[in-house]
């Protein structure tokens, strides 16, 4: 790290003890700055570091609800709006057993440099609960949702802070977290939430919009090096929103994804997901991956070991933060993947990026190649404001459109600085310039 911005971090330790995932999002981003260190020292003052590193407003509160047995469950909600020099914070809700604060900072720090690489105009926030959604009822969701919501409507709107989906949180639970919203306030304000249904507010895309997003992302990084997805071996760790449509996307353009994953172990194969069957099991049944395997004859369930240990070209890890480690990159690497590109929020460790590329396997970080997620709700936050909707093809083609400008945008400012070829940097640092550059002008506030 440049000796000008260690005081910075060290600090930013200091008033966030026992959060290390939200340590680890800043360190990401502060060695990354070093060379703009020596030639903005402005940017890099700690006046500047120490409000882009401390959050707007952090809101953590309790969540009541009663299960089908008539017991009642105590969960925690969080919001996190981090930085709102853009535009209104903008980011999803996860809920999972194993949210805290640590991760909603994290993630919501994170959003903040993603968001700012899209070009829209929009702030980083994330929120969430420890709720665990798995196996309750439809009725039961429900009722955690509008509880959720009972709390959260009074610091949200579509000028101030606009939650969607993340883990946990899909069409199902934003309808149920509209509906509330809409009664306690009787305001139809579509653009409080994005991932609506489409017949109520939604986007054409925004379901697909992150896997594709990766996808286009991914593309883009191979075009750079005149190759494409097609004959390409892929595999997508996680099963859910993200990789579902990573792994459409991929086989369209010719790829073959040969395993993807769930908590509970992954599957192998060799034909190629099938998507409906993937689809059934997952998101019709809600079960888990060894039924994918019993049904589909070409199929291997494994439910020790590692999905890394799948000899590919192209890694798409899609699931969850800290997902692939070192070892894992080593093995990767070792059986000649040539790209890896986050779908998830920071699912590679530190320590493995750093195999990456010593290795020179090109790497694209999350706040890169999963902004079309929030892209999308940015293009459905438009229609909204226009009471407009758009044609699937004209949504997608914006979508692409976007990803390629991110991608030219790492590209350059990678080189601008004296990094060409890292996405890290790229991304990093063209996210900080904007985000500080609009907070220079907006004074200290
Ligand atoms: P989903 O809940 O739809 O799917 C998550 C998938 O990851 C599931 O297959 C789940 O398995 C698996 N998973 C979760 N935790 C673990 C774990 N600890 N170990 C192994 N697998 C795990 O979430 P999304 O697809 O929406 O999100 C996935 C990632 O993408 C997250 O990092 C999220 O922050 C990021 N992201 C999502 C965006 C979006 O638009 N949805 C936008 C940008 C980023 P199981 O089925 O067993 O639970």
């Amino acid at each position: 790290m440049h000796p000008a911005l260690r005081p910075s971090f060290e600090a930013v330790l200091q008033r966030n003890p026992g959060e290390p995932e939200f340590h680890q999002a800043v360190l990401e981003v502060m060695l990354s700055l070093a060379p703009i260190a020596d030639s903005r020292p402005d940017y890099t003052q700690w006046s500047i570091l120490s409000r882009i590193c401390e959050p707007e407003r952090q809101i953590i509160f309790r969540v009541p609800w009663t299960d089908d047995d008539g017991v009642v469950h105590i969960n925690r909600g969080f919001r996190v709006e981090f930085n709102s020099a853009l535009g209104p914070f903008k980011g999803g809700l996860r809920f999972h057993p194993s949210v805290n604060l640590s991760i909603i900072k994290f993630l919501a720090f994170e959003q903040v440099f993603k968001n700012a690489l899209t070009g829209m105009p929009i702030g980083g926030g994330k929120g969430g609960s420890d709720f665990d959604p798995k196996g309750r009822s439809d009725a039961e969701i429900m009722r955690f949702c509008q509880s959720f919501m009972t709390e959260l409507y009074r610091h949200i709107g579509e000028y101030t802070d606009v939650p969607a989906g993340d883990i946990g949180v899909g069409g199902r639970e934003i309808g149920y977290l509209f509906g509330q919203y809409k009664r306690i306030t009787n305001r139809y304000e579509s653009g409080v939430l994005t991932g609506k249904g489409l017949s109520w507010g939604g986007s054409q895309v925004r379901t697909e919009s992150t896997g594709y997003g990766t996808v286009f992302f991914a593309a883009e990084m191979l075009a750079a090096r005149d190759e494409s997805l097609e004959g390409k071996r892929v595999v997508v760790s996680g099963s859910g929103n993200v990789a579902t449509y990573a792994i459409e996307k991929a086989q369209a353009l010719g790829a073959t994804v040969v395993a993807c994953s769930d908590s509970a172990g992954y599957v192998v194969d060799e034909d190629g997901i099938d998507l409906a069957l993937l689809r059934d099991v997952k998101e019709v049944r809600r079960e888990r991956l060894t039924a994918y395997a019993d049904e589909r004859p070409s199929a291997t369930h494994v439910a020790d070991g590692s999905i890394w240990d799948v000899p590919c070209d192209v890694a798409l890890p899609c699931a969850t933060q800290n997902e692939l480690e070192a070892e894992h990159a080593r093995v990767l690497v070792k059986n000649g993947a040539r790209l890896v590109a986050e779908g998830a929020n920071m699912p590679c460790t530190p320590e493995a990026v750093a195999v990456f590329r010593d290795a020179g396997v090109a790497f694209a970080p999350g706040k890169a190649a999963n902004a079309g997620g929030v892209a999308t709700s940015a293009l459905e936050m438009q229609q909204n404001a226009s009471r407009d909707s758009w044609a699937f093809g004209y949504t997608e083609d914006r979508l692409r459109s976007i990803m390629r400008d991110i991608h030219t945008s790492c590209v350059e400012t990678a080189a601008r600085y004296g990094e060409p070829g890292s996405y890290v940097m790229g991304a990093n640092l063209a996210g900080y310039t904007k985000v500080a550059d609009a907070m220079v002008a907006q004074g200290v506030i």
